[in-house]
């Protein structure tokens, strides 16, 4: 996700895992350095290539993205509290069952991984 923007002017923070995306996501939001801050997560779409997209581990993960975006954007609410801001969860793409692997995959000009729901909260007054 994070090579869309490469060769631009701006910073770039790679990290481990998930965990380590959400500690230097808060980080960053506590700084206020940035006027934009992207904060991808990826467990799900591993589990979906090792299961299906509806696993238990991948609901698992799913879970987890979502905690992990109600945090950020409770501290991004309290941090720019007065300041116009919109707080969006946006899904990179959806998911199918490859028929030959019987495993999850995503990538095709199908449906299941294309239409997506984007969740935005647009707050003009801060
Ligand atoms: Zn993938």
């Amino acid at each position: 996700m994070d090579i869309i923007w490469r060769e631009r002017e701006l910073s770039y923070f790679t990290e481990d895992d998930d965990a380590a995306v959400a500690r230097r996501s808060l980080e960053l939001l506590a700084r206020d350095e940035y006027d934009v801050l992207v904060s991808y997560q990826q467990g799900y779409d591993e589990w979906l290539h090792q299961t299906q997209p509806r696993s238990p581990e991948c609901l698992a993960e799913m879970r987890r993205h979502i905690d992990d975006f109600v945090r950020l954007a409770s501290a991004a609410r309290q941090r720019w509290a007065g300041r116009p801001h919109a707080l969006a969860f946006l899904p990179d793409h959806g998911s199918h069952i490859d028929p030959a692997t019987g495993l999850g995959t995503h990538g095709e000009d199908i449906p299941e991984d294309m239409e997506l729901t984007h969740f935005w909260a647009v707050n003009p007054r801060g």
